[in-house]
């Protein structure tokens, strides 16, 4: 019964496929459910530079910026995401956010700015690392658009944290002329999270206790400031 054996085959084969594509949807909805965001609050995490561009390197060992700025830039997913945001990455490895084989750094941020307007989100955190050319400076901070006074509120709330989780000798959010900040009608931020240029700072920024770190603060920093506008009935869109 050779005819009855493939018809058995084939529907076996179909049955085997259904069941596949069924279980395959399951897992995305599962995925999807696990992930999704509930508090409606959308924050795109930036992290500095990639690919060709490895921004500053550190004074002792040469770990590149770009490098330090992904790894904080996903430990802030983790902590966002488990509290209910919905968190998007302009890059989520080490390459450059333009993608492509010859690295242009006009093509790269507005790669930035087009993941930034697509998923209008409720804040933008940009991830750096700081360099200056007197060794002793040293900790980390916070930069916001000129007249952006959303973005002040977030970047004072970060920078007040820093001073006090981190540490150091209090600094204040400045005024910072950056592309990122300047690109989209979003609130964003630019947190520089240390200073490679400065021994000790970079020693503390290429561990993975200090990442985490600077990203709780930078997340319960921002976490702060949501609820508060929350508690005022502040809309958030
Ligand atoms: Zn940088």
């Amino acid at each position: 019964m050779a005819f009855v054996t493939i018809k058995k085959k084939t529907l076996i084969i179909t049955l085997s496929v259904i069941l596949a594509v069924v279980a395959i949807a399951a897992t995305a909805a599962t995925v999807a459910a696990a992930t999704r965001t509930d508090n409606g609050i959308t924050i795109v995490i930036d992290a500095g530079h990639g690919g060709a561009d490895g921004g500053v390197t550190g004074v002792a060992t040469g770990t590149k910026e770009s490098d330090i700025n992904l790894s904080i830039s996903k430990y802030l997913m983790k902590y966002f995401q488990k509290a209910g945001y919905n968190v998007v990455l302009t890059r989520s490895d080490s390459g450059a956010v333009c993608g492509g084989m010859r690295y242009d750094k006009r093509e790269d941020m507005k790669a930035r700015k087009a993941v930034v307007e697509a998923n209008a989100p409720d804040l933008v955190i940009s991830v750096h690392c700081n360099s200056f050319p007197v060794a002793s400076v040293n900790g980390a901070q916070v930069f916001f658009a000129a007249g952006a006074n959303e973005g002040a509120n977030f970047a004072t709330a970060v920078q007040g944290y820093f001073n006090d989780v981190l540490n150091q000798k209090p600094k204040s959010a400045m005024v910072g002329d950056y592309y990122i900040l300047n690109c989209s009608q979003y609130p964003s931020i630019l947190c520089e999270c240390g200073f490679l240029s400065n021994a000790g700072d970079e020693s503390l920024l290429i561990g993975a206790s200090y990442q985490e770190k600077v990203a709780y603060t930078v997340f319960s920093a921002v976490d702060s400031v949501f609820d508060a506008q929350k508690a005022n009935g502040t809309p958030i869109d």
